[in-house]
């Protein structure tokens, strides 16, 4: 089979993924084996071809928003049968009985793994995956609007869970890619108003036409604070400018899994009982639950499609804005 491998982290102008040849997987006890159609193109998997966070072991075969069917299973997997579509979200695993997982915390499990990095993901014909975190797909999802829901979608429902948002609060979204796109149709359907801050005109353009009631630079002010704010562009000096324009009791989430440094700033600027808090991954629960709400408020993902030989050139495009919404690679058929 066909898989798009990271032999050795650059920078994604140089186009780090190779296509190899290497043999179909086998599932061992408790796998299920997918034949993959869709692959949503994620800013993690930037930051891994890039080298900003180290997966264990290379070569490895990136994507972690994957959609397929399922065509062979291991040993001992109940509930899951072949020919059954699913969804392939980050959390690969986690170990059920730490204190984390114990909690229904397992995106902070320490021996957790992680789809695209403890193991190879999507970005191939075929893929395994641990059966019991595999999630099943409501049919009115197709495969290319289900891909983006899978981490964009559900750790973007999860910021939005985390930034303690109530119904028709005043939100702003610092960035405007592939998971921002998807949590302003979910606040709109939540009666908020939506305050977009990107530096990128054609994503602010994007950001009015999904119902931002306002859209500007980060320097720019929306004229009315914030009661939350959730901050998906990897840049440390947005979190400063997110508490600025908070009112106290506010909260701001950052959803990113990397980030470049915060800069210091002035108690005042958090004083007023202010909360900053990060998102670590997603659940289970979160994944089906956010699915379920993706279908009830007719979330429809922006999708930008590559060929799997193309992969380079997505997370090229990816990295300069060139497109609205996500990425997603077609492989199978
Ligand atoms: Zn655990
Ligand atoms: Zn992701």
């Amino acid at each position: 089979m066909k898989a798009l491998r990271l032999h050795t982290p650059a920078l994604a102008e140089r186009s780090p993924l190779q296509s190899d040849k290497v043999p179909v997987p086998r599932p061992g006890p408790g796998q299920a084996r997918i034949k993959v159609s869709v692959c949503g193109v994620c800013h993690t998997d930037l930051h891994i071809v890039e080298g900003e966070i180290h997966p264990p072991g290379l070569p490895l075969t990136p994507g972690h928003q994957v959609v397929g069917l399922i065509d062979a299973l291991g040993r001992g997997v109940k509930g899951r049968k072949t020919g059954q579509r699913v969804g392939v979200p980050w959390l690969y695993s986690a170990c059920g009985t730490c204190e984390f997982c114990q909690r229904g915390e397992e995106n902070l499990c320490p021996n957790a793994k992680f789809t695209g990095f403890h193991v190879n993901g999507g970005y191939a014909q075929y893929m395994l995956a641990d059966a019991r975190y595999v999630l099943p797909l409501p049919p009115a999802l197709s495969d290319e609007q289900a891909a983006p829901l899978l981490c964009a979608g559900i750790v973007g429902y999860r910021s939005l869970r985390k930034a303690e948002i109530q119904p028709g609060e005043h939100v702003g979204l610092f960035g405007f890619g592939g998971s921002a796109h998807l949590c302003i149709q979910v606040l709109r359907h939540w009666g908020c108003r939506v305050s977009v801050f990107t530096r990128d005109f054609s994503h602010q353009d994007h950001a009015r036409e999904l119902g931002a009631a306002w859209a500007g630079t980060a320097g720019q002010n929306p004229g009315r604070p914030l009661d939350r704010a959730v901050i998906f562009a990897p840049a440390g000096g947005l979190v400063v400018r997110a508490l600025e324009l908070l009112r106290p009791g506010g909260t701001v989430a950052i959803n990113a899994i990397h980030m470049s440094d915060i800069p210091s700033f002035p108690y005042q600027s958090i004083y007023g009982e202010r909360t900053l808090r990060s998102v670590a991954n997603a659940t289970y629960r979160d994944g089906q639950e956010f699915l379920a709400l993706a279908v009830e408020a007719g979330i429809e993902a922006t999708v930008n499609l590559y060929p799997l030989d193309e992969a380079n050139l997505a997370l090229q495009d990816l990295k300069a804005s060139r497109f609205n919404g996500e990425a997603v690679l077609r492989i199978g058929a």
